[in-house]
């Protein structure tokens, strides 16, 4: 189980970069975070916050995910985020997209024995 929490980190952990307007940061990371390989990933976001602050959304309480499964859980607080979008014109391999920077609560689904986030389900 150990990849699940491993393509968390990777898919939408990024405590490194701030929200800023950098209307390249989707197309550069998409590709960098490997979710531009085989087909373009449609829609994905970035959490810019400390792995400790989204590691603690887990013991939140549990509210039902989108697919019915009662695993999900929703930060208290808003957390800065990058969504990104494909474009109408994005055309694989040459995945194109379109960032929009949100200060949202963010609902994540956890597994695991050292219960972590393994999916992001929302943004709300
Ligand atoms: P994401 O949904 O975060 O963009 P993926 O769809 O690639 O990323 O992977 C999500 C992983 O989380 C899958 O391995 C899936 O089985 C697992 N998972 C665990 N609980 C849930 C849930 N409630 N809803 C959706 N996926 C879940």
């Amino acid at each position: 189980r150990f990849w699940r929490l491993h393509k968390f980190q990777r898919q939408h952990m990024d405590p490194e970069h701030l929200t800023t307007n950098n209307t390249q940061y989707c197309n550069l990371m998409m590709k960098a975070r490997n979710m531009t390989k085989g087909i373009c990933k449609p829609v994905n976001t970035f959490i810019h916050e400390p792995k400790e602050i989204v590691d603690a959304v887990c013991q939140e309480a549990n509210i039902t995910c989108k697919n019915g499964q009662p695993n999900c859980h929703q930060s208290s607080l808003p957390l800065n985020l990058t969504h990104c979008r494909q474009t109408g014109a994005s055309k694989y391999p040459n995945c194109q997209y379109r960032a929009s920077y949100l200060t949202k609560q963010i609902i994540v689904a956890c597994e695991g024995k050292v219960y972590v986030p393994v999916h992001f389900d929302a943004y709300v």
